[in-house]
């Protein structure tokens, strides 16, 4: 049996479930790289330049943790999921850095996916050629493409239907696993933390930021657990007219947490990231002008967790003075 391996990095965290059966439909196995850790971060940064961003490195890591485990690695190039909004430079151009600098790497699934251009036909030619290395029944891709649809509208409902996280939606589809979220105090502050999941969900490069805040007592809620229109409200409050595939995620949710009920907004960018360092000034200006606390912590594989840990106490101690929340220290 043919097997596909999919980096545990970058668009994992939302489109896995979907792109795993999607294979498994058209007769592949898939096989996962393990969960980051410091020898996947320092093998990805010494194939590429130091001013790539981290999870850049990081996925680079993950690749060549899949070498040898599988017959082809899937990298897609997605320029664009929507009209008139993009992805990074960095995620067009993944497949042809992969090859540069993983040259060990099996052969890659490298579907070019730019529907602002190609439109929706565009979409679909791109998904029968990718599956036509496993079958040349076009009834067999129609079903498979079908199923992931499917499963992709199931997963993006448990996030914003019973307010979990990504993660959380993740191993419950995988393993089944009770959500992580229960047992929140439901008398601490809430904490909206806003980013691209492939930082606040990596364990490994965010030192368990989100678990952190849980054990300081704070409810967290993350931007897949808004509602599309609340996200695409911030956007336009913010900045009028996306620009970036991922506006939603850091301006959308900016935007949308800091005039809900939530007591504070922690955003984590990635180093060498350039479109967030534009999104977070945004996010920044408009918590000064209503007034709600906000902090953006920034991250590279040098980022210590006591750094961190002691930003994250301080930012807890200012909203219990702020507000007289008496949460656990
Ligand atoms: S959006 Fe930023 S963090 Fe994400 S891949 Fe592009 S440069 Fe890197």
């Amino acid at each position: 049996m043919t097997t596909v391996g999919i980096p545990q990095a970058l668009l994992y965290y939302q489109y896995y479930p979907m792109w795993k059966t999607f294979f498994q439909h058209l007769g592949a196995q898939v096989v996962t790289s393990p969960p980051t850790t410091r020898g996947t971060v320092t093998s990805g940064s010494a194939r590429v330049v130091a001013e790539t961003c981290l999870p850049v490195k990081v996925f680079c890591g993950h690749v060549i943790s899949l070498v040898g485990k599988c017959d082809y690695v899937f990298v897609p190039s997605i320029r664009s999921i929507e009209r008139d909004a993009y992805n990074c430079s960095k995620f067009l151009g993944l497949p042809d850095v992969v090859k540069a600098v993983v040259p060990e790497c099996p052969p890659l699934l490298d579907p070019d996916i730019d529907i602002s251009k190609e439109g929706k036909r565009g979409f679909y030619l791109a998904i029968y050629a990718l599956a036509r290395r496993f079958t040349w029944n076009p009834l067999k891709v129609k079903e498979a493409a079908e199923a992931a649809w499917q499963c992709h509208m199931r997963f993006q409902s448990q996030t914003r239907e019973e307010g979990i996280t990504l993660s959380c939606a993740l191993s419950r589809m995988e393993d089944g696993m009770p959500s992580d979220e229960e047992g929140v105090n439901p008398s601490s502050a809430t904490i909206a933390l806003i980013g691209h999941p492939y930082v606040l969900y990596d364990e490994y490069i965010n030192h368990r930021f989100l678990q952190r805040l849980r054990q300081l007592g704070a409810q967290v809620v993350t931007p897949e657990m808004a509602q599309i229109q609340e996200l695409d409200r911030g956007v336009t409050r913010l900045i009028g007219k996306p620009y970036w595939t991922y506006e939603d995620e850091v301006t959308g949710a900016g935007g949308h947490y800091l005039d809900s009920q939530v007591d504070g907004v922690i955003a984590i960018i990635a180093f060498g990231c350039g479109p967030d360092s534009v999104m977070i000034d945004v996010v920044k200006r408009y918590a000064q002008r209503v007034s709600k606390p906000f902090m953006a912590i920034t991250i590279d594989e040098h980022t210590a967790e006591a750094g961190l840990v002691t930003r994250l106490e301080a930012f807890m101690d200012m909203l219990r003075r702020r507000q007289g929340w008496e949460g656990k220290a």
